[in-house]
């Protein structure tokens, strides 16, 4: 590499230039209407709608606040199935409506929530199933909804990591009752801080914000015990015009996943995931699994990685079921977690963003190669 002291991150934020904002901030300080539904905000919702091919979306300041919302707009209680293996705040998202999560073993290849495990963790208190489309891979959609059918439950998807992943059916967004994105910093589309709640009907879209909103239905009236999760003006400007440099982004991003697959196939010890039955894909993560075979330990990889200034990352790892909040409930005991356990132990997730160069990427795949 041209700067041996330079730091690479998993990911950097996709940033517009900055003189592309200003008209923006122009606006907002000429309408002088900062939150509450502005005219960005509307903006914004019908430019996701469209570009993600969904009927309605409700924007709000971070994902975590949408995944509470979602969960009280369909006054979900008791116990709802979820995966370990995924960010935090999947479980805490339960834990600050008081619901108890029930931790159910991935499958092996995709890394999703395992369907066939799901049937022998309902109890007459699971009300949902909260699976997670890991890595921007698609779940087995008509398996959960199915057994959320048989079972009378709700499917919310936390699809952080799914934004514009298109199935044969259209976008995975469509899926379950809600789909929650976030638009976090580290995403493949970020509006600094930001998510949103994807439903199906105009009366759900009108609850949620209502939710979102201290659950205000006009000047006198509040129907709901509501939240403030409401997204900026600032934020959503942001994020119209990130939009118009997402296509380009995902390109950047497929190439590099080509790379590393391509090259990444002729060394041994290391696994990388298929793809898993979408049609298009956003390449937000690139995770390899680090096998018994390959000369160093995962996390020997992992601290030669560092130490050659590549800040790669072990999503997930650790299990949301490990951490103290969690650990002692049945369904965190490790031989319930068989795979996300040995899965957690194995990965890596390698830089991927636009404007990681190929001499970066190469740099990479000599450290993985010896
Ligand atoms: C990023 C992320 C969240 C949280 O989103 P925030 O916008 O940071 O609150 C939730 N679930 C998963 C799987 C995530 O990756």
């Amino acid at each position: 590499m041209d700067d041996p002291q330079k730091t690479i991150y998993v990911t950097q934020p996709l940033l517009p230039a900055l003189d592309e904002f200003v008209p923006y901030l122009e606006q907002i300080w000429a309408n002088k209407w900062l939150t509450n539904d502005g005219p960005f905000h509307r903006q914004l919702e019908q430019a996701l709608n469209e570009y993600l091919g969904v009927k309605h979306l409700a924007l709000f300041a971070n994902g975590t606040l949408a995944l509470i919302t979602a969960l009280q707009a369909l006054r979900i209680t008791g116990e709802v199935i979820t995966t370990p293996y995924s960010f935090v705040a999947t479980a805490h998202s339960l834990l600050w409506n008081g619901i108890k999560p029930v931790f159910v073993d991935i499958d092996p290849v995709t890394l999703n929530l395992d369907p066939e495990k799901i049937a022998a963790a309902i109890t007459p208190q699971t009300t949902a199933i909260m699976p997670v489309h890991c890595y921007g891979h698609p779940c087995d959609v008509e398996r959960i909804q199915q057994i959320a059918d048989n079972y009378g439950l709700k499917v919310i998807y936390d699809a952080a990591h799914a934004f514009a992943v298109q199935r044969h059916d259209g976008s995975v967004l469509n899926h379950g009752d809600l789909s929650v994105l976030s638009f976090h910093a580290t995403k493949v589309f970020n509006t600094f801080e930001g998510g949103a709640i994807i439903c199906h009907d105009a009366k759900t879209k009108q609850h949620i914000d209502y939710l979102k909103n201290f659950g205000f239905e006009d000047e006198k009236t509040v129907v709901a015990p509501g939240i403030n999760g409401k997204m900026s003006e600032i934020n959503s400007a942001f994020g119209l015009l990130q939009l118009k440099g997402i296509d380009a982004a995902l390109l950047q991003r497929r190439s590099i996943d080509a790379r590393y697959r391509t090259e990444l196939a002729a060394v041994d010890g290391i696994v990388c995931l298929p793809d898993k039955g979408e049609r298009i894909s956003n390449y937000s993560y690139f995770p390899i699994l680090v096998q018994p075979d390959y000369p160093m330990s995962r996390d020997a990889l992992y601290q030669k990685l560092h130490d050659n200034g590549i800040h790669a990352r072990r999503y997930f790892y650790p299990l949301i079921s490990d951490f103290p909040m969690y650990r002692s409930m049945p369904s965190a005991a490790p031989e319930n977690l068989p795979v996300a356990r040995r899965v957690a132990e194995q990965v890596i997730c390698l830089p991927i963003y636009p404007g990681l160069s190929d001499e970066e990427v190469d740099f990479i795949l000599g450290l993985l190669k010896h």
